[in-house]
């Protein structure tokens, strides 16, 4: 019964480190690199906690489930992982002293060996196959570490605790490794509904953009026609050139924001400044607004900060769409900025159709619209999704019939 409990501990500090780890620094945004290390350390971590905690057999002969985290770090993480976890096994397994140092050494050593090699192949595989190859690697290691300390070391194990180990130690490579394709998932899934929600929106606003080029083709049209007869006096024609021009200039500017926007682009987080954003936003949403007879007013104030600018001007464009949407009878939408102690505060409001307190709670609810065939319901959500990953909050008053404020608030 000792050894069941001693088991289960280890399999404990398993699930903490190497579960809770990925999903913590999925929700904590940390760099790529940064997330590589400190599942680096997780895994050795474990190592540390699987030796201080074994099963012992014998005074001499203790063992544990440190080769879980020694092989699935190895496989997941390459050769950078894989030397940590070398160090961090031998290092804290000879301060323990003992004959099993050597044996600690010998198993380490192949481990080490074999991971390190097997890394590049193991990448390419597909998930089932990962899955599949991980599992059969630890019952081979598992049966390989039992061989070494009965054959090297002459040491007699019981049937019982030979059959615990293999069978634990291949389990929770299985289940571990399942686990994490499931949070992997979910990260890929999230990250795609980002992308496929900002296509929508794409779509959504094209007709509304292709509209209001329409407009300066029309007026430039209509100018070169007047030009084409021949007693129009030089000045008069040098005008309608400028107008035309201008004209032109705008449609131009209409069609390159939203083609800005449009393309796909890395998802880096760079110095921006938040007066700019609102700006593009502003220079995207205005076709619509226009189509609604919506007016905007704006006052901003410049705010550099370190964000993703794609992906803040995603939020906002689904902010004043949504408001825009709520004023089919045209209506005021101010966005206006301030600063606030430590904090860049962004108001967007309109005079719409406003919200009941029902419909509030269900906002980024996935699937919650009120628009029928033309919603998607999907537009809070990614706002939502985004703030949060950015660290910021976002505030909604709002009233039936009374209009909505978004009070959107980022550190500095
Ligand atoms: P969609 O716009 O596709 O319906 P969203 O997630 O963008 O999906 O919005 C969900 C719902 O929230 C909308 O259908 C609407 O009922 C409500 N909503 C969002 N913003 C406003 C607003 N400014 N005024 C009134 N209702 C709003
Ligand atoms: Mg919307």
């Amino acid at each position: 019964m000792d050894i069941l409990r001693d088991l289960l501990i280890n399999i404990l500090f398993l699930i903490i480190f190497l579960l809770f780890t990925p999903l913590l620094l999925e929700k904590s945004g940390v760099k790529s690199y940064m997330k590589k290390w400190i599942m680096t350390s997780s895994f050795c971590v474990v190592v540390i906690l699987c030796i201080s905690f074994p099963i012992a057999i014998n005074d001499e002969f203790i063992f544990d489930l440190r080769l879980v985290s020694v092989i699935i770090g190895g496989l997941m993480g390459g050769i950078p992982t894989s030397i940590a976890l070398l160090i961090t096994t031998i290092s804290f397994r000879s301060i323990f002293g003992g004959a099993g140092i050597y044996s600690t050494l010998i198993i380490s050593v192949v481990h080490f060996a074999f991971l390190s090699i097997f890394y590049y192949q193991f990448k390419e595989f597909s998930k089932r196959k990962k899955l599949i190859v991980a599992t059969v690697i630890g019952f081979i290691s598992s049966i390989s570490v039992v061989l070494v300390i009965i054959i090297g070391f002459q040491t007699p194990i019981q049937p019982f605790i030979i059959a615990t180990y293999i069978v634990l130690q291949t389990i929770s490579i299985f289940f571990i490794m399942c686990l994490l394709d499931v949070i992997n998932e979910s990260v890929v899934m999230r990250k795609r509904l980002i992308e496929s929600e900002k296509m929508e929106l794409v779509s959504h606003l094209a007709s509304s953009v292709s509209h209001e080029v329409r407009n300066p083709l029309t007026v430039v049209k209509g100018f070169l026609q007047m030009m084409n007869q021949n007693d129009i006096p030089f000045e008069k024609r040098k005008e309608y050139l400028a107008l035309s021009l201008s004209e032109v200039d705008r449609a131009n500017q209409i069609i390159g924001e939203y083609l800005a926007f449009a393309k796909p682009q890395l998802a880096k987080i760079e110095g921006i400044d938040i007066k700019e954003v609102l700006e593009h936003t502003i220079h995207v949403i205005t076709p619509l607004a226009n189509m609604n007879s919506v007016v905007i007013t704006k006052n901003f104030e410049t705010c550099l900060i370190k964000s993703n600018k794609q992906l803040l001007q995603q939020c906002f464009l689904n902010i004043t769409k949504n408001s825009i949407e709520a004023m089919p009878n045209g209506g005021f939408l101010s966005i206006f900025t301030k600063k606030k102690d430590d904090k860049f505060v962004i108001t967007i409001s309109d005079t719409g159709v406003g919200m009941s307190e029902e419909q509030i709670k269900r906002l980024g609810e996935p699937y919650y619209s009120t628009k029928g065939e033309k919603g998607t319901g999907l537009g809070m959500v990614t706002v939502f999704r985004i703030f949060s990953d950015l660290n910021c909050t976002v505030k909604i008053n709002s009233k039936p019939d009374n209009g909505t404020t978004f009070i959107i608030e980022m550190p500095l």
